[in-house]
């Protein structure tokens, strides 16, 4: 049987497997024993795995992951705020096991593309025709003197959910009413360019609930970022920004960039000050996940540079990229880019593995942010890959307009909420 997957019938292709997959049927039987090895099952990951197997129930699919248990980011900052518990941030495997996805729970440490193989931790090896490789992010801790894995225990980033975002929740119920929490906000390109902002919010709406005393200061290295005369215009409201009283104070610019940690005194420095503080939060520098690197898949930046339409790397053919680790220029580094990612990339793999036209793709992505009680914003942008395809370009958009009544701006909470339900389902269901 041939089948031709453009980007129609790739999406006529989902819609019938939504219906058949419910029955449990393969329907449709494409070429015969490809691989392909997905590594890492987070957000972009997860979904490729899903995504390839509905697009062609013949391709074997083996997602690699260390962890039996995936914590979102997005919507960690509300557990920091006391909205929200761990549990609800929790994802397992199952509905990707249901599609017929092979789950190995191991730590990839090696991808030989030459040779097509990859190795674990554990001392297995696989195969591929393909591999997709998802890592997210690792973290430039020697871009702060006196910051390093071992401190970054205690002195956390909780730029990746899990153990971190308990330990930090863990220290602001700790605080004292009074107390200072400072953010040491990345330089870009990071995960979630509103992901900092949020959580000062989010834990601005628990301090003004419970330690009313309490102040926040984010040390910013950029001059400006993401959503920001939004996110201003809802600290002025919430939080008396701008105001003498204010519970957050943000203090940009290159100046501000935080170079020295003296963990012992929890006090880090920068160009003007030595700032103090009883809750310390440094999210540094970021690059793609380490197998990245190990497999040769970085520019000198540490970022993989690939193809916009396949995702496939321009450094090693058959292995693709995707997710945060990617440089999908013209996307953000956020989960439902790389779940949008996901999706483009699968199509690729399977046209490309049937030897079939890859389609000429679309991209969505919409950052939420809530700000505080009944109070949220978001960006929202659709996107398609430019003539040259040298960069995705922007179609169509927008923001939570300015003058937004109190209405919108509770209903953009429950659409936050909503999208979290959605995507994590078409991830994980
Ligand atoms: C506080 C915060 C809030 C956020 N809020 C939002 C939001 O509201 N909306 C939004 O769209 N995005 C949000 N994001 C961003 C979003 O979480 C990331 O962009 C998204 O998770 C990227 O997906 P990924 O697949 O690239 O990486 P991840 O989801 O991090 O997945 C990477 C996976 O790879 C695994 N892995 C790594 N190395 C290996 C290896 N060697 N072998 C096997 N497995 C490996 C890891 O265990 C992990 O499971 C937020 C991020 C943060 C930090």
């Amino acid at each position: 049987m041939s089948f031709k997957v453009n980007r129609r019938t790739f999406i006529q292709t989902l819609t019938a497997a939504a219906a058949v997959s419910a029955v449990g049927t393969p329907f449709l039987a494409l070429g015969a024993n490809k691989k392909v090895v997905v590594i890492g099952g987070g957000t972009g990951g997860a979904t490729a795995a899903k995504y390839l197997r509905l697009a062609d129930s013949s391709i074997e699919v083996t997602l690699i992951e260390p962890n039996k248990d995936y914590y979102t980011c997005y919507l960690s900052n509300e557990v920091l705020g006391g909205n929200r518990k761990m549990d609800s941030i929790k994802f397992g495997y199952e509905g990707l096991k249901k599609h017929g996805v092979k789950v190995v729970y191991d730590y990839v440490t090696g991808i030989d593309a030459k040779a097509k193989k990859v190795t674990t931790k554990g001392g297995q090896r696989f195969d591929y025709d393909r591999c997709i490789v998802a890592p997210g992010i690792s973290m430039r801790y020697d871009t702060i003197e006196g910051y390093n894995e071992a401190v970054s225990k205690d002195i956390v980033h909780a730029w990746k959910a899990g153990p971190q975002t308990v330990t930090l929740r863990k220290q602001l119920t700790d605080m004292k009413d009074g107390g200072t929490f400072v953010l040491v906000a990345p330089p870009n390109p990071f995960r979630c360019p509103p992901g900092p902002y949020e959580r000062a919010s989010q834990i601005a709406d628990y301090f003004k609930r419970k330690k009313p005393k309490s102040k926040i200061i984010i040390l910013d290295a950029k001059s400006k970022f993401s959503k920001q005369g939004l996110f201003i215009q809802g600290w002025e409201k919430l939080y008396g920004y701008g105001t003498d009283n204010s519970m957050i104070e943000w203090r940009p610019g290159p100046d501000a960039t935080v170079n020295k940690l003296d963990a012992k005194a929890m006090t880090v420095h920068n160009a003007f000050d030595d700032i103090k503080a009883d809750v310390l939060n440094i999210i540094p520098a970021q690059k793609a996940g380490n197998i990245a690197k190990t497999a040769g898949l970085t520019n000198d930046k540490g970022w993989c540079p690939i193809a916009l339409d396949t995702f496939e790397s321009t450094i090693h053919k058959n292995i693709h990229v995707i997710g945060d680790a990617s440089i999908a220029k013209g996307m953000p580094k956020s989960g439902y880019a790389a779940n949008s990612e996901a999706k483009v990339c699968a199509a690729a793999v399977a046209a490309m593995l049937n030897n079939t036209e890859v389609g000429s793709p679309s991209y969505i992505n919409t950052c939420y942010s809530v700000v505080g009680k009944d109070y949220g914003i978001s960006v929202a942008a659709v996107y398609k890959l430019a003539k040259d395809k040298s960069k995705i370009i922007k179609v169509s958009g927008g923001l939570t307009p300015k003058d937004a009544s109190a209405e919108m701006h509770k209903r953009e909470v429950g659409y936050a909420h909503s999208w979290f339900n959605n995507i994590t389902d078409d991830i994980f269901g």
